[in-house]
């Protein structure tokens, strides 16, 4: 059941995430079992006036392969793609993740590239399952423009990978589409419960829910002051008696 993922790191990203520390993440779905790098990102195949580097799927294409030993190959760019969409599927066994201003929407809820990064893999290994030819159109009639927290939504407005990047959902139409393919039986409860293992650490969990509830969390701390300070009381009282 564990696919052989290679992750390809087109140009300048080192500074963007932790490509070991996402090699190391334990799933019984997929294995990080190769990075590559190509260092010096191709030029532009996009000529509309403006100066910024982006790519079309077919540029792509033609500087990314799946290595003879990896089931898919996922290309990380640091760039845009000409339709401003962050995931594109390349071929029968290789598809391309662009990070262009992701760390700006992710960082709004102290989420981890990291995590976004895995949870795009985890849907790449759905869709694998899904779909007969992984590169054709068919991959996109799977994802649903409604937002509903799933590993599945199209999040075609960007800011809504909030909602699906910490402990996605399968949602209930999603499960309905799985029901109709032969997959191994254990697939769908693994996936639901290695993406609810996406999210951030609890001490970030901790200084969110803070921001969020100020006034809650004065209060929580003023009764816990209240509460030590009863039983250092009772502590001293017990010990002044003897
Ligand atoms: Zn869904």
């Amino acid at each position: 059941m564990s696919l052989r993922i290679a992750l390809i790191k087109i140009g300048q990203i080192e500074y963007l995430a932790d490509y070991n520390k996402i090699a190391k993440w334990k799933s019984e779905l997929f294995i990080i079992n190769k990075i590559q790098c190509v260092t010096n990102a191709p030029e532009s195949d996009v000529h509309d006036g403006y100066l910024d580097n982006k790519y079309t799927r077919d540029g792509l294409k033609k500087i990314v392969s799946c290595p003879k030993d990896s089931d898919i190959a996922i290309a990380i760019i640091p760039y845009r793609f000409d339709d401003n969409f962050y995931l594109h599927r390349l071929s029968k066994n290789c598809a391309a993740l662009s990070l262009h201003r992701i760390n700006d929407i992710l960082k709004y809820d102290g989420i981890s590239m990291e995590n976004f990064i895995l949870k795009q893999i985890y849907e790449i290994c759905a869709l694998n399952y899904l779909v007969d030819d992984f590169g054709t159109n068919e991959v996109y009639t799977y994802v649903h423009l409604d937002t509903k927290g799933c590993l599945f939504d199209m999040n075609g407005n960007r800011e809504d990978i909030l909602r699906n990047t910490e402990k996605p959902i399968i949602c209930d139409t999603c499960k309905s589409k799985f029901g109709e393919r032969q997959i191994d039986s254990k697939f769908l409860a693994t996936l639901e419960k290695e993406i609810k293992r996406l999210k951030k650490p609890l001490i970030l969990r901790i200084e969110n829910r803070i921001k969020k509830y100020p006034f809650l969390s004065m209060l929580v701390t003023a009764l816990i002051a209240i509460f030590l300070n009863l039983i250092s009381n009772m502590i001293y009282e017990l010990i002044s008696k003897k």
